[in-house]
């Protein structure tokens, strides 16, 4: 019995028989613990067993025998990475690499493993940091392409990356070194570059760079048509020469469930095949396209539309699914594309989700959820999986429980949402709905309290987990006290919450007792256009170039073509104000009419005040959603 023939055992994938030597090994004492656990938990993490891996590694760290804990450290921060626990790898990568010579090669192993980590939690400092001291120690042309590629995908992430945290001025001065030299990547350099300034309201610096360079920017229509757009941005034109580049589309509003909150599925709505057509045509020149329904995953033709935009290398593609009817061949294609994709859930437990989402099941949105977490896990790219979370009375009490259930299922990102758009004077059903569940537009200030104690748990546990999240909640301040009380007995909590309901069951039980039901209305359009006046619109700006930052530039790249066929810069976007309909007039038509070219206007004037919608105004949507795809 020995390691030659244990290894001859691997080599040929007889890991049962591997282990077998080395567990005969052990017990006749022939080598020492040390390094027999750390060949086994290796193998162990090979077949993905990586509690077994751990559970070997882990004793080892508490052997005060073990000599070479900065390799165990190593191997523990691997198997954190490869099951996404990114947080934990970079403890064990950073307490392996403070451990370890730093001339070996073993250094550069594990700062390049703790680099990539770094990224993924966003620390990009620290990833540039110990980028900065690997190149100036060790020197091969091996290890120079290695920490090139790294240098530029840590550069590269800005534009993408709408939680990038770091020093922009540094990301500028990175972006301008790299022009220096003349390679093939100054295309993206140079759409970055312009970006960037433009993301800092230095709109001047735009316009130097785009007079430079436009001529030698390299002839691709994707890249010609952003950085003309950067340009277009910066020089606040109005009328626009660069094409869309981002868009969000409703195909349809079928869906195979039915929520208590749904809007659109009394909107009947497909998108015109003309106008997928008209879609296809702009794939060229888009950065991002959003797919959305109704339930996207219940349209035949997805799957074909999807796989046929993979070809544009250059276009991100994203969805937003209930994921329910995701199959395996889908979920396969998302991750394997690294297809971002938006799940929309709104009760972490059977109940509450079956509840609000009529017609889920919670154990198929459960299985999904494995299959996609095992295969994210398996395949390992950068996948981004997003939740939404409409809030109502059902679940605002438990908002942090949303992070617990996001950090188990892996997501990166959790949007909540208030449920407040249920209309007043809608039938009997939807008034019902409204009384019961929407706690924004009639507001029991103990309701708020406890939704503003949860929106903070939630957020202090998304940041020990690394979970990005926005609200778009109106919460309060707690006092101390308060705080405490909630923190200390949580009953109050449920309590409050129980006799809310009957109460509020009550009310409605006398009060629609004897209204009739009424037809859903049949109503074609829920949005309606924005009125202009005869003086707005319309004029080129002769506003300078003025480096103050813009609120918003979504009207210069985004189109979002909504469900019942009227057109929007974003989803954002007030739905009294959308700038035409879609079965009237064609993309391009509505890219630069007088309605889009006046919400330009207002927002390089500052005049939005009655336009944009009070959530933008008042910065509950990120910079990085009003400006960056
Ligand atoms: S999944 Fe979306 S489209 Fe379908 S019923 Fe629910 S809210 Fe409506
Ligand atoms: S600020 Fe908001 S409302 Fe105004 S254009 Fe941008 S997304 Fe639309």
């Amino acid at each position: 019995m020995s390691f030659e023939l244990a290894k001859e055992y691997l080599i040929k994938k007889d890991y049962g028989k591997a282990l077998e030597i080395y567990d005969k090994m052990l017990s006749d004492g022939t080598a020492s613990k040390n390094v027999i656990y750390l060949e086994m938990s290796k193998i162990y993490s090979s077949i993905n067993d990586y509690d077994k891996a751990l559970t070997y590694l882990f004793s080892l760290i508490c052997d005060e025998k073990c000599e070479n804990k900065n390799i165990v450290h190593f191997e523990i921060g691997k198997i954190y990475c490869m099951v996404n626990e990114y947080a934990k790898a970079v403890e064990n990568l950073e307490k392996a690499l403070e451990e370890t010579n730093e001339t070996g090669e073993m250094f550069l192993s594990v700062a390049i493993l703790l680099i990539k980590t770094y990224k993924n939690v966003n620390k990009h400092d620290f990833a540039a940091e110990l980028l900065e001291k690997i190149k100036n120690r060790f020197k091969s042309s091996l290890i120079d392409e290695t920490v090139r590629d790294m240098d530029e995908s840590i550069y590269q992430r800005f534009p993408g990356d709408y939680e990038f945290n770091g020093n922009y001025q540094d990301l500028i001065n990175k972006y301008i070194k790299i022009l220096e030299g003349i390679d093939y990547r100054n295309s993206h350099i140079l759409c970055f570059l312009a970006q960037a300034y433009n993301f800092t309201g230095r709109y001047s610096d735009t316009v130097k760079l785009y007079e430079s360079y436009k001529d030698k920017i390299r002839n691709n229509i994707f890249f010609k048509n952003k950085f003309l757009n950067e340009y277009e941005i910066a020089a606040h034109k109005i009328d626009l020469q660069s094409k869309p580049r981002n868009m969000m589309v409703v195909l349809s509003n079928r869906c195979n469930i039915s929520c208590i909150m749904c809007l659109t599925s009394h909107c009947k709505w497909e998108l015109p095949k003309e106008k997928l057509e008209e879609i296809i045509n702009l794939f060229p020149y888009l950065e991002k396209i959003m797919w959305q329904g109704g339930e996207v995953l219940f349209l035949p033709y997805f799957k074909d539309i999807l796989k046929h935009a993979l070809i544009y290398p250059n276009m991100k593609q994203s969805l937003i699914s209930n994921f329910q009817l995701a199959d395996e061949e889908m979920i396969e294609l998302i991750v394997k594309n690294n297809i971002e994709l938006t799940i929309s859930i709104d009760g972490v437990e059977k109940n509450t989700y079956e509840t609000i989402r009529r017609g889920a099941k919670f154990d198929r949105l459960e299985s999904n959820l494995e299959l996609l977490k095992t295969l994210r896990t398996q395949i390992r790219n950068k996948m981004i999986l997003n939740m939404n979370v409409v809030v109502m009375r059902e679940n605002y009490h438990v908002l942090a429980d949303f992070v617990e259930y996001a950090h188990k299922y892996k997501f990166d990102f959790i949007c909540f949402m208030p449920m407040n758009f249920i209309p007043q004077n809608g039938v009997k059903k939807q008034k019902i709905i409204k009384e019961q569940q929407d706690i924004f537009s009639d507001i029991d200030m103990e309701e708020l309290k406890i939704m503003s104690y949860q929106m903070l748990a939630a957020n202090k546990k998304a940041r020990e987990f690394g979970i990005r999240i926005e609200s778009r909640l109106n919460t309060v301040d707690l006092t101390e006290d308060e705080i405490k009380r909630y923190e200390s007995d949580r009953a109050i909590i449920g309590s409050y919450v129980k006799n809310k309901k009957e109460k509020i069951s009550k009310i409605i039980s006398d009060k629609y007792a004897n209204m009739k039901d009424g037809a859903v209305p049949e109503y074609k359009k829920i949005s309606s256009e924005l009125e202009l006046n005869k003086t707005s619109g319309g004029q080129p700006s002769l506003t300078p170039v003025a480096d103050y930052k813009l609120l918003c530039h979504l009207p210069w790249f985004s189109l979002t073509l909504d469900f019942d066929g009227s057109v929007r810069p974003d989803c954002q976007c007030n739905i009294d104000k959308n700038i035409g309909d879609l079965e009237k007039y064609s993309i391009e038509e509505l890219w630069n009419n007088e309605k889009m070219k006046y919400y330009r206007r207002c927002i390089i004037e500052n005049n939005y005040d009655k336009l944009c919608s009070g959530n933008c105004i008042s910065g509950k949507i990120t910079e990085f959603h009003l400006k960056l795809l």
